[in-house]
């Protein structure tokens, strides 16, 4: 790729503080050693123990990963079936399923990446949906996807709660049944006994088990901590609870070539000289007619209150300003034009009370979610780096979009309460306790009483309910 910017000097901590491992060929993913030109290095630190068990869990992917002596083994034992007899098998794996959106996905690749990681199991990936076309290989040496001929592959596709090998499934029947494989359902609709997964005893059962099949449209790395036998191993990992998908999603995701020439292009045309870079990420659910002016009022509202952005002084033909004008770029997403148009106008318009120069941005407006095109899925997985450059982020509730950006970013947003159909929420913005994703749909399970509705957002100091849905939960 010739057409990305080559930048003119190479950061000297390019593997951010050790987080990432030495050793790829530079050229093929061009994003993982500049990126520190961007980001301007990480905002927190990780830890020795996770940089040394990101380094052990490298050799063991190098060890088991596809077509190596002891995959080829654990693919054997599929064919074994219901006479398959336990600990016959050194590698045990866990392949993330695809399923949602590019949030979504992102969020959950990055809880079983955790899942991997707490029960030494090496993560495989469902490559369809565009996955090898966004994300470089994060390991070095042997591939995260899992092969196109792996024996079940179009089994796994099809598995659903009902499924006689998801785990839900067989604790619903009463059957203890040991197989080489099993499904994990962990989407938003799960019931209480899929959600037996987060629970001590379950998890010393799976152990059993060589290969566990996920699928999930949901961060669950917050109930991972509500698990008493991962909780001193996420304590070393993690002494700063808060910071568990920012340091996982550096590690991980390290956009391709392609997508990586969207982002640079994009951010020196347009971002790179401001003095300050504001980020508005604008995801409305509730599409009804008339909500328009209802979301733009909010924003507005939002960002007044908070400072975030200049006003604006509509009595005023040209404000002078003394000095160096001051330049803010704003850069906006949505789905929609309509918001960026608007806010673009007022600042063409009408000049900032205090002279500041005021850009709007806004890279694409795709209209609605078309997750199966490659290069709606690039602009958006580019346009959730672009928001994770910025200063101060402004982001949607309830939007796993706009979590990636901050977690990536760091960044604690402004969160935009969601929007309820012909009310603007009072106040209409507030700033997230942590950089940390909302679990949307956790459990509420208590695995030692045996009973329901329990308040999971009680149980360990640095789990609480997330503001912009009540019922979520989240690290901090
Ligand atoms: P969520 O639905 O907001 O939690 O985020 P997801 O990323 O899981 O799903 C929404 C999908 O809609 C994205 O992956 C994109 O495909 C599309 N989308 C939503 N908002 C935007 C946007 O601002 N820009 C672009 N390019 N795509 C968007």
């Amino acid at each position: 790729e010739d057409d990305i910017p080559r930048p003119v000097i190479m950061p000297k901590d390019k593997l951010l503080g050790g987080l990432l491992p030495s050793g790829f060929d530079e050229t093929s993913c061009l994003s993982r050693y500049e990126s520190l030109l961007y980001i301007k290095g990480l905002r927190h630190k990780p830890s020795s123990y996770l940089i040394s068990r990101l380094r052990r869990y490298e050799a063991l992917h190098k060890q088991c990963g596809p077509y190596t002596e002891l995959y080829n083994r654990t693919v054997d034992l599929i064919k074994s079936g219901d006479q398959y007899s336990t600990s016959s098998s050194v590698c045990n794996y866990v392949i993330w399923v695809s399923f949602s959106g590019l949030g979504n996905r992102i969020l959950t690749l990055t809880s079983a990446f955790l899942y991997a990681l707490l029960t030494n199991r090496v993560l495989l990936v469902d490559p369809r949906v565009n996955l090898p076309d966004l994300f470089c290989e994060p390991f070095p040496q042997v591939s995260w996807l899992l092969p196109s001929d792996f024996p079940i592959l179009d089994q796994f596709s099809t598995f659903n709660q009902k499924s006689p090998l998801s785990y839900g499934y067989m604790v619903r029947n009463n059957k203890s049944r040991i197989h080489p494989f099993m499904y994990l359902h962990l989407n938003h609709d799960y019931d209480g006994q899929d959600k037996l997964f987060f629970c001590d005893t379950d998890q010393t059962f799976l152990k059993k088990i060589p290969w566990l099949f996920v699928k999930s449209n949901n961060y669950y790395v917050p109930a991972l901590f509500l698990i008493p036998s991962f909780e001193q191993e996420l304590n070393n990992l993690f002494p700063e609870k808060g910071t568990v998908f920012h340091f996982l999603g550096r590690y991980l995701f390290h956009p391709t070539n392609s997508v990586w020439g969207l982002i640079t292009r994009y951010y020196q045309a347009y971002l790179a000289n401001a003095d300050e870079k504001i980020g508005i990420q604008i995801r409305v659910f509730d599409l009804g007619v008339g909500n328009f002016k209802y979301v733009l009022d909010q924003i507005l509202a939002c960002t007044a209150k908070e400072n975030l952005l200049p006003r604006v002084n509509p009595n005023e033909p040209i404000v002078n300003s003394s000095g160096k004008t001051k330049t803010i770029s704003i850069l906006m997403t949505s789905l929609s034009p309509r918001y960026f148009e608007e806010i673009r106008n007022m600042y063409w318009e009408n000049p900032t009370v205090t002279g500041e120069i005021v850009s709007v941005y806004q890279p694409s407006h795709e209209e609605h979610q078309q997750t199966e095109k490659l290069m709606h899925d690039r602009k958006a997985w580019a346009e959730m780096y672009l928001l994770s450059l910025t200063d101060k982020l402004v982001t949607s509730a309830w939007s796993t979009f706009g979590y990636v950006a901050q977690g990536l970013g760091g960044l604690k947003p402004w969160i935009l309460y969601k929007f309820e159909n012909g009310t603007v929420h009072n106040p209409p913005c507030f700033r997230d306790m942590s950089l940390e994703p909302c679990y949307h749909s956790p459990p509420n399970y208590d695995c030692k009483k045996k009973t329901g509705s329990y308040n999971t957002g009680n149980l360990v100091p640095h789990v609480r309910h997330c503001k912009d849905m009540s019922w979520g939960l989240k690290l901090f």
